[in-house]
């Protein structure tokens, strides 16, 4: 039977458009649901909007639209650029969505049932940028660490969750799984704070505006914060598809962003706990993308428009860039100079170049046919399968910048043993089977790399596996056939050459 895969991103304020540091994270799980693809596991992966914080419906206001239909354009939006960069989840759900709504309201009647939710007065300060509540203790300035900018300070009546009952539950789980948060830096902050103890928290703000209504005090909207994290349970099908709910749930990874992997890692479990159903697997808080060494975030005016990036390079090479360069648990930099670098070393250089080099050589020498029957070098292909799971395990476990490292150094081995064997003297000196034998080696290993290459780059990679005959749509079970030295030295024909990566000359 195939294993299930659920796997879900942070859902996204739809009050601007996504940035570069946005598009890290869903580039990364949309890399890591193409992987489970590939392997043949039944992914379902969830994307989404955020729409019901006072920032949505201050902007909304401001543009003199009713916050409804401005969500539609943005969700739009949103759309159009997870398009262009082929991040393509299974649901992208907006938490307008009727069945969210029906399942927030049905959790927390859950919630309600067992105890958990009584009344309070909520007095101290709130960051409207980050739609959350701020300990005095944690204020730099008095200003909001994240945003810089001075808290509101409330009182009002709210509705309170009981999550201080659920300190010692969470405690033992974290306890009995320390990979329940990764990397593991984010673990021992998070294990620190439940050491500490918890203390309830507020789960309603007044108002009858925007916002999921508490089913028995219309008075009060659920705190966003709880409405967005109930999207997990709601796309999985708790209300609109029980089946699909029993057969996907619990979910075996929600990736966010590591500022926010508390409210994933402590608050998020206290509801499921609270509701009744079980845990997520694993909670996985990436690092960011910096510019000038300032995360990426509207906020701080640190803005790079993709659009902009994709008029110049493909988003196969975006896709790549990112997850090569920047180490998906650490942040890292981004610069157009160093993408444009990697890009002419790593893919046109290395790896279009070989691509070209081998497949003029057949058309010239052999009328574009792949010489079969021809035995793999043992000086490659001796550590061929401990390669193989090095690459599995590094996309597996989210370490994709590792697995490309183990990609390109292979493809830079068969580029070196190309030119050691420099099969074009071999058919001056009509020393035929010699080049053969050079070139199925390098056909074989290049085909081995554009499928290990798939889940990066999904149109380049079919593109160069498509020149060296292979039909990636069209070949069931790809990833272990890749693996597999009888496939990649079965004959085959070449498909029509053409420049897979062109170069740039400047940014
Ligand atoms: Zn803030």
């Amino acid at each position: 039977m195939r294993s299930k895969f659920y796997l879900t991103t942070a859902i996204d304020y739809a009050n601007a458009r996504p940035h570069l540091g946005t598009a890290y994270e869903k580039i990364g799980a949309d890399v890591l649901s193409r992987f489970h693809r590939l392997v043949g596991d039944d992914v379902y992966f969830q994307m989404g909007n955020d729409e019901h914080s006072t920032n949505v419906e201050k902007r909304a206001r401001e543009l003199g639209l009713d916050p409804k239909e401005y969500c539609d354009k943005m969700a739009e939006a949103f759309l159009g650029v997870w398009r262009a960069l082929q991040v393509e989840p299974d649901r992208f759900i907006r938490t307008s969505d009727s069945d969210h709504v029906q399942t927030v309201q049905a959790l927390l009647e859950r919630m309600r049932a067992n105890g958990d939710i009584a009344s309070g007065t909520y007095e101290g300060f709130y960051c409207i940028s980050c739609e959350a509540y701020i300990k005095e203790g944690d204020l730099v300035d008095g200003l909001c660490p994240h945003h810089r900018q001075p808290p509101q300070r409330l009182q009002e009546e709210n509705l309170f969750f009981r999550l201080s009952g659920y300190t010692q539950r969470l405690l033992d789980h974290f306890r009995e799984d320390p990979s329940f948060v990764l990397p593991s830096s984010r673990y021992n902050e998070l294990l620190e704070i439940l050491e500490r103890g918890l203390e309830d928290i507020s789960i309603s703000r007044k108002g009858k505006g925007w916002g999921i209504p508490i089913p028995w005090d219309p008075s009060q909207r659920v705190y966003v914060w709880v409405d967005a994290l109930i999207n997990y349970v709601s796309g999985a099908g708790f209300v609109a598809d029980p089946a699909r709910f029993s057969r996907v749930w619990p979910c075996d990874l929600h990736i966010v962003g590591k500022d926010i992997t508390r409210f994933h890692g402590i608050i998020w479990p206290a509801i499921l706990l609270s509701a009744g159903l079980a845990l997520p697997k694993r909670v996985f808080g990436h690092g960011f993308v910096r510019m000038a060494g300032q995360k990426l975030s509207k906020t701080l005016g640190g803005t790079l428009d993709i659009q902009e990036l994709l008029n110049t390079y493909p988003s196969d090479v975006l896709r790549y860039f990112l997850m090569r360069e920047i180490p998906f648990e650490r942040d890292g930099d981004f610069s157009e100079e160093r993408l444009l670098e990697r890009y002419n070393a790593d893919l046109a250089n290395d790896l279009g170049n070989l691509l070209q080099r081998v497949s003029t050589l057949l058309w010239r020498q052999e009328d574009g046919a792949i010489p079969a029957g021809m035995e793999p070098e043992a000086t490659l292909f001796g550590d061929f399968r401990p390669l193989k799971n090095r690459i599995e395990e590094g996309y597996r476990s989210l370490v994709f910048h590792q697995a490309l490292a183990e990609v390109l150094g292979w493809v830079s081995r068969l580029n070196g043993y190309m030119a050691e064997q420099a099969p074009w003297t071999n058919y001056r000196s009509s020393d035929t089977s010699k080049a053969r034998r050079t070139l199925a080696n390098v056909v074989g290993g290049l085909k081995a790399a554009f499928v290990w290459l798939l889940p990066v780059m999904p149109t380049k990679a079919a593109e160069g596996l498509k020149q060296i005959g292979v039909d990636p749509g069209g070949t069931p079970g790809l990833w272990g056939l890749a693996g597999e030295t009888s496939w990649l030295f079965s004959s085959g024909r070449l498909g029509q050459t053409r420049t897979l990566f062109p170069r740039i000359l400047e940014a």
